[in-house]
């Protein structure tokens, strides 16, 4: 059987995401893998499809029974036998497995590292007399001292080659960094190896970051938007996770707290709950979040900034997996990275000590940047991203900006004439001459004092803020941080340069493009099917199947078993064992609705995949999948905004997409830009070059979207003219 066709019958997916089948490809032909790809991107499919085409045992690896236990819950709905071993069972159990396994009726068995080199070696030569076709080692980054979760248990893993020699290793991570994956293509020993490394971009995911003020009501506010959704905040002390569940409580929400220190017991219900989709928000440090593969979260808070953009990303990535729209909030203030310089400082460890404290201040810097959040993130990644992005908060903002060359100087020399030794607050008392104790008579004497008078407390703090993201000023590391020139300030203060800032009122912030249109009533009902199908099995609703799922059904409105099966999730088993109940449901919807019918002729078909051939590098930024998509749905005679809103993404993607394909020749730039623009835009390329979109916006105005530009630029590179 095809890849393909097995991710059909046994997943119910109709297309490969990523670089998939390339790796599948690769494990089947019995070579040794390294998957990098972002959480939610896929992984498991990578060797559970494997699993079930090379028939024998395939081992699978992994750190937390929590994550083994609903991978087992989903493989067996999808009809795939699988188990897991582990310390919880009974000798019984154990028994029963052990019989199973001897008769080759499991495919997969998943197992802690400690597990197959611990005390019970005894394991291993059991193992090593059964037809084992694969080891599959996931959150492959454990084994890494410079990843964020290091776990000691899996050094044992280094001598997995030396018992199993002939059988081919797939190690999986959403951990990227060059040390880390250099730490475990030599920990593992791996032969090798083919390393595909898949595109960091999260589509689905909107990045925006908010100054910490009120943060209660701040979260209140947000949380008013998703009444109905799952989500976490993430805290950083302990303390702050149950005070703050239990204000939400306060507040009508179904919270609950998850740290280290809770009992076992405590942690693996609260957990449980979350999955049922009985408790809606888990308040957690970030002891909570590996085991989950909840796909339906549809938020992700970080109440606190985290230590680097590694975990921050990871966090981040929980939100989503089923690829519908999601979002990810961040609190920012400065004095949480206060805090955090103090954990990131290790005793006797300077080496050690300087990575912490680089990590953290890349996480400082992404808090202020103003530019795109996507961007600045799969940089980091190193990954080239052209923003904007069309789904962060930057990319989201229109910002009306002002001449403010004035108000800088009166800054810059306020910060010289105090000579640089106070933070921001008494800086803003002596430029409104306000009162301050730190203010003396001596200071009032000076040239500066007072000249900003006419500026509001807030927009001064705001304006230092923007003058010390675009390098004119520093704060310092301080507790208390205190205000310093830099080597660009001169350039200010002799007037050689112009400074633009940000008007206060006029910044607005649009949402991105809303997801497909559903019938709401119907998606409840579904739901709650779901989660009575869920209850008679045991397991969590998203199980059963994704929200993706649901909603595509609840939109194409499915009428026989044959429409059912091209909706997402349905395989082979859950099309026998659930498409009755849930047809039953939705045609009983469209008869009371006085005949509503199949919307399915709307779905976009099945896609014809090219095999991609196999990548030992980067895939392109932008994965070519997706944009083809939007590149045939374009050419079906479907508008930027329809495929937009059919797809769940942004208009800003869709061009993006779209412009790709003016490069390469199959669209015409007239089909996206009138020729009169084009020109007028071909002139403002000309003149400031193409390397940010954003100036060239700005100059060309309201009239002329992203999407033109890029377009513009795309068809200027194709003819070569730049
Ligand atoms: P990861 O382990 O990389 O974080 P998962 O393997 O849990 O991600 O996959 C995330 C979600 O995407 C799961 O719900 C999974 O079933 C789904 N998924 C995986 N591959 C595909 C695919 N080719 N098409 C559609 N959904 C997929
Ligand atoms: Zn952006």
């Amino acid at each position: 059987m095809e890849p393909v066709q097995a991710l059909q019958k046994y997943f119910g997916y109709n297309s490969f995401r990523h670089q998939q089948e390339a790796i599948i490809r690769h494990v089947l032909n019995k070579k040794d893998v390294l998957a990098l790809m972002p959480t939610g991107g896929g992984k498991s499919v990578c060797y559970q499809l494997p699993a079930v085409l090379l028939q024998g045992l395939t081992i699978v690896i992994s750190p937390l029974i929590a994550l083994m236990k609903d991978q087992v819950d989903s493989l067996n709905v999808n009809g795939i036998p699988a188990a897991f071993y582990n310390s919880s069972q009974s000798s019984q159990e154990q028994v029963q497995l052990t019989a199973r396994l001897r008769n080759n009726e499991i495919r997969l068995l998943y197992l802690a590292p400690e597990r197959l080199f611990g005390n019970e070696s005894r394991l291993i030569s059991f193992l090593k007399s059964l037809p084992v076709s694969l080891i599959a080692i996931d959150e492959a980054h454990c084994i890494s001292h410079w990843g964020h979760d290091f776990r000691p248990e899996y050094l044992m893993l280094a001598g997995l080659k030396l018992e199993f020699p002939d059988i081919p290793v797939i190690a999986l991570t959403a951990t990227a960094d060059k040390l880390t994956k250099k730490d475990i293509l030599e920990k593992l020993n791996l032969k090798d190896p083919g390393v595909f490394v898949s595109s960091f971009n999260r589509e689905n995911i909107t990045y925006r970051v908010v100054p910490k003020k009120n943060y209660f009501g701040q979260l209140l506010n947000f949380l008013n938007d998703h009444k109905e959704d799952s989500g976490i905040i993430y805290c950083l002390s302990r303390r702050s996770t149950e005070e703050l569940a239990e204000d939400l409580k306060g507040e009508g929400y179904s919270a609950a707290p998850y740290h280290a220190g809770l009992d076992n017991s405590v942690k693996a219900n609260t957990q449980e709950a979350f999955l049922r989709d009985e408790v809606k928000i888990i308040v957690a440090t970030i002891a909570f979040g590996m085991g989950i593969n909840k796909s339906n979260v549809r938020y992700v808070v970080h109440a606190d900034m985290p230590k680097n953009i590694e975990g921050y990303y990871q966090e981040t990535g929980r939100a989503g997996r089923d690829g519908l729209p999601s979002e990810a909030l961040l609190l920012y203030s400065p004095g949480d990275a206060t805090k955090l310089k103090k954990f990131a400082t290790i005793e006797d460890n300077p080496e050690q000590s300087r990575i912490m404290l680089k990590k953290l201040d890349d996480m400082v810097r992404y808090s202020q940047m103003h530019s795109c959040r996507r961007q600045f993130l799969l940089k980091y990644f190193d990954e080239d991203f052209s923003a904007p992005c069309g789904s962060c908060d930057y990319c989201l903002t229109e910002f009306k900006t002002f001449d403010g060359t004035l108000i800088a100087q009166k800054a810059l020399s306020a910060v010289a004439r105090l000579k640089e030794r106070f933070g921001a607050g008494v800086v803003v008392d002596f430029l409104r001459a306000g009162a301050n104790p730190k203010i003396t008579e001596e200071h009032k004497q000076l040239k500066t004092y007072g000249i900003g008078a006419d500026i509001s407390k807030a927009d001064w703090q705001r304006y230092l803020r923007e003058l010390a993201a675009m390098g004119y000023l520093q704060f310092t590391d301080d507790v208390y941080p205190v205000l310093k020139l830099t080597p660009k300030s001169e350039s200010v203060l002799k007037g050689l340069v112009k400074v633009e800032l940000i008007a206060s009122q006029t910044v607005t912030d649009q949402q991105p493009k809303v997801a497909l249109e559903y019938e709401a009533e119907l998606l409840a009902t579904l739901k709650n099917l779901r989660r009575d199908m869920a209850a008679k099995e045991n397991v969590p609703p998203y199980i059963i199947l994704s929200d993706a799922g649901l909603v595509e059904m609840a939109t194409y409105l499915p009428q026989t078993l044959d429409e059912l099966r091209l909706i997402s999730g349905f395989g082979d088993i859950k099309l026998a064992r659930y498409g009755r109940e849930f047809l039953m449901l939705v045609e009983g919807y469209c008869r009371s609705k006085g005949g509503l019918t199949s919307r399915m002729s709307q779905k976009s078909q099945k896609r014809e995949r090219k095999t991609k051939s196999e990548r030992n590098t980067r895939s392109t930024p932008k994965d070519m999948d997706t944009a083809y998509l939007s590149y045939s749905l374009f050419k079906q005679g479907q508008t930027v905004a329809e495929i937009a809103a059919a797809r769940g993404l942004a208009t800003a993607t869709i061009e993006g997409h779209l412009s790709q394909y003016i490069y390469t020749g199959g669209i015409e730039v007239n089909e996206l830009v009138a020729d009169g623009k084009r020109l007028k835009i071909q002139d403002v390329v000309e003149s400031y070059g193409a390397e940010t979109l954003g100036p060239l916006k700005e100059v060309l105005g309201e009239d002329y979207s992203y999407g033109e530009i890029k377009a513009t630029v795309a068809w200027m590179r194709k003819e070569k003219i730049i």
